[in-house]
């Protein structure tokens, strides 16, 4: 370990998602053992303008890992994108000796703490915390995976319903740029088709899908549709225009919307933040900065903050085929 830190500032910033408390405990308890004092700042950026903060000692996180949301509450920031909103969350860091941030966010968290960064050269460590899965550099963000089972779990219970009334569901599931819960969750819970934002299939193709599978003896279907699917209409207007085409099917419509974001994080999102906190903590302490750590064939790595927020994160197309190839 290099130069040793005497306080380290953890918050959690953007929209929350599961695993965030496991995250801020997992910071917390390393510090208690490195022995560097841990500050916990409430909202995100605008708590740190404010002067938000909170002592935190390994106790005042027991009886978190399992809880959804964030103990330290999450903001977004307006005036921490002006010079002299930074400089007021500076001041308030250094008057508290923090002297290294560790930032539980999304993509818009990473370049507060880059731009916080370049301009006071504070040591900032970002652990990607969002249930969108859309950061490069990590194969999971925190709270993506429970996410992922809340959508899927939500889709099986609508499926009890479709099946019982020979019903068509069009379910929509969060991802406005990035089709990961929808094309995962589809695939788990068996869905005749998948909209996502990262390909255009055309209505035609699903209706002639829908139509395949009618003729092959389903009498009830499930289309699960990211928020921002690339059809050109909202889910509404799907669910007409399928409604129009195939007067056989009664449609209805089902937003599962925000709680996808809430609940008790999986197992392996408990995990994956146990093991983000010790490294953001053990890079603080190293003198490392301007990192987010990730997941990368099971093993905790660093990514530049920056590449971490411009990369392209690549969805897997090839489920896109074992979709199809299950719809048989
Ligand atoms: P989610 O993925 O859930 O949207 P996020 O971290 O991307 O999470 P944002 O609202 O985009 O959420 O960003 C969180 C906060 O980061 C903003 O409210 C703002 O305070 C800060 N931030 C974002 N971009 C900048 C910027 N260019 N300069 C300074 N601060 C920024």
């Amino acid at each position: 370990m290099g130069k040793k830190l005497k306080k380290i500032g953890v918050m959690t910033s953007g929209g929350d998602s599961p695993g965030m408390n496991a995250a801020i405990r997992s910071v917390v308890r390393a510090c208690a053992y490195y022995r560097t004092e841990c500050v916990g700042i409430y909202r995100g950026y605008q708590g740190m303008i404010e002067g938000d903060f909170v002592p935190m000692s390994a106790r005042s996180v027991n009886n978190i890992i399992h809880k959804g949301g964030t103990i330290l509450q999450s903001a977004r920031s307006k005036d921490f994108r002006t010079k002299e909103g930074r400089k007021k969350a500076y001041d308030n860091l250094t008057e508290q000796g923090i002297e290294g941030l560790v930032v539980i966010g999304g993509d818009g968290s990473f370049t507060g703490g880059v731009v916080f960064n370049k301009e006071y050269n504070f040591p900032v460590i970002g652990i990607p915390g969002t249930i969108d899965n859309d950061i490069f550099g990590t194969s999971h963000t925190l709270g993506y995976d429970t996410a992922l089972n809340t959508a899927m779990e939500a889709i099986d219970k609508i499926r009890d319903t479709a099946s019982s009334h020979n019903r068509l569901f069009f379910v929509e599931v969060m991802g406005r740029d990035a089709g990961f819960i929808a094309l995962n969750a589809g695939v788990g819970a068996g869905a005749e088709e998948i909209l996502i934002p990262e390909e255009d299939l055309g209505l035609n193709r699903m209706l002639e899908s829908l139509k395949k599978s009618r003729r092959s003896g389903k009498s009830s279907s499930i289309v699960v549709i990211a928020e921002g699917d690339k059809s050109g209409k909202n889910v509404y207007e799907l669910a007409d225009y399928v409604e129009q085409n195939m007067p056989e099917y009664e449609v209805r419509v089902s937003v599962l919307g925000h709680m996808q974001r809430g609940g008790s994080p999986t197992c392996f999102d408990r995990v994956l933040a146990s093991r983000l906190g010790v490294k953001a903590v053990e890079l603080l302490i190293d003198g490392k900065s301007n990192l987010m750590v990730g997941l990368e064939n099971d093993k905790i790595s660093t990514t530049n903050l920056e590449k971490a927020i411009k990369g392209q994160c690549e969805i897997d197309m090839e489920l896109l085929r074992v979709s199809d190839i299950m719809t048989t």
